[in-house]
């Protein structure tokens, strides 16, 4: 994400946008700014990184949550609940009036539309999903091999109940986060 929006910031260099400014400068696409989406972007992968489908929705939620105005709000994708990091849904929530202070403007946000398009592309994230499951089961294997190692495994005359007992819970708490 902060690699192609720091390209699409020098591909667009003194170029003016819609609303007749340029994408950087003050109150616009700044290195902080950068910073945060990166994060943002970041995040959104971690949080959901076992469904593909809700990636692609926790990425589109940042991208409509910045479009939002108090006139035209898309909460719709963003988490629900007091300690959810969207402000309108907190104060939905605890049923508190919420007033839109973008931090970049329309023209800015809607500049980075093919970057969200293509950075939330099913394909792109199906191998993000495949890399941590991977990722996953190296450190399974790895901390767990030589308590059953496979020759070992496939003696077990219950090993299906070893399954159920030990290595389903022990995955469930590796897919919780
Ligand atoms: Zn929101």
């Amino acid at each position: 994400m902060g690699t192609r929006l720091r390209r699409l910031k020098a591909q667009l260099k003194g170029q003016i946008l819609s609303d007749g400014k340029c994408l950087s400068g003050k109150n616009r696409l700044t290195e902080h700014e950068i910073d945060n989406l990166q994060s943002y972007y970041g995040s959104a992968i971690r949080r959901n990184h076992s469904s593909v489908q809700n990636m692609r929705q926790a990425i589109w939620a940042i991208f409509l949550h910045m479009l939002s105005t108090d006139e035209y709000p898309q909460h719709g994708f963003c988490p629900i609940g007091e300690d959810s990091w969207c402000g309108f849904k907190k104060a939905e929530a605890s049923g508190k009036s919420y007033k839109h202070k973008n931090s970049l403007p329309v023209a800015v946000v809607e500049a980075m539309r093919p970057i969200f398009r293509d950075l939330s592309h099913p394909d792109l994230l199906k191998n993000v999903c495949m890399e941590k499951h991977k990722t996953r089961m190296k450190v399974f294997i790895m901390s767990f091999g030589h308590v059953f190692p496979k020759q070992h495994l496939y003696r077990l005359k219950h090993f299906h109940l070893v399954f159920m007992m030990l290595f389903v819970p022990l995955m469930m708490v590796m897919y919780r986060n």
